[in-house]
């Protein structure tokens, strides 16, 4: 699982860059990343976010919640996958200048493993080559059955 060493250093280039951008690091908006940072590998929807950011914000309103994902977002701190349910989750990125990681959804139990190999580099090389792009970022998503789900798959 991808963790987050520092967590006050990260909240305080965070505030440094929000500032640069002509926005405050709120105290709603600060609960929003801390839920995020102890987020745990766990990939939460706005929804999700907004229900425990709630319980020590009971001010804060979804849209709220949605505008901060949005700058965050858009500063490159967070990194949204969409699982084709009609959900967008969010993590934080851990390191900005680094690829995204890839993930892992097993169609049995709905699990997301995180792969932290890009394993693209290759890739990444040929599309140069061939076709003269610069790759500088890519959401993959694989779609299988976890080591758990395909073992019981199988017996049955
Ligand atoms: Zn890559
Ligand atoms: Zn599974
Ligand atoms: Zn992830």
């Amino acid at each position: 699982m991808l963790k987050i060493t520092d967590e006050n250093s990260y909240l305080e280039e965070l505030k440094f860059r929000l500032k640069e951008e002509g926005f405050k690091l709120t105290h709603q908006r600060r609960n929003i990343v801390e839920v995020l940072l102890n987020a745990h590998g766990k990939h939460m929807s706005s929804e999700e976010i907004y229900d425990v950011v709630k319980r020590g914000c009971p001010e804060i309103g979804l849209a709220t919640v949605y505008r901060t994902l949005q700058v965050l977002d858009k500063l490159g701190y967070t990194n949204k996958l969409n699982l084709d349910d009609g959900c967008v989750r969010y993590e934080l990125t851990l390191d900005k200048n680094a690829h995204n990681h890839h993930h892992l959804v097993c169609k049995n139990c709905s699990k997301i493993i995180e792969v932290e190999e890009d394993l693209l580099d290759q890739l990444e090389d040929v599309i140069k080559e061939k076709y003269g792009f610069d790759v500088e970022n890519h959401d993959v998503k694989f779609n299988g059955y976890c080591r758990e789900c395909s073992q019981k798959l199988r017996k049955a």
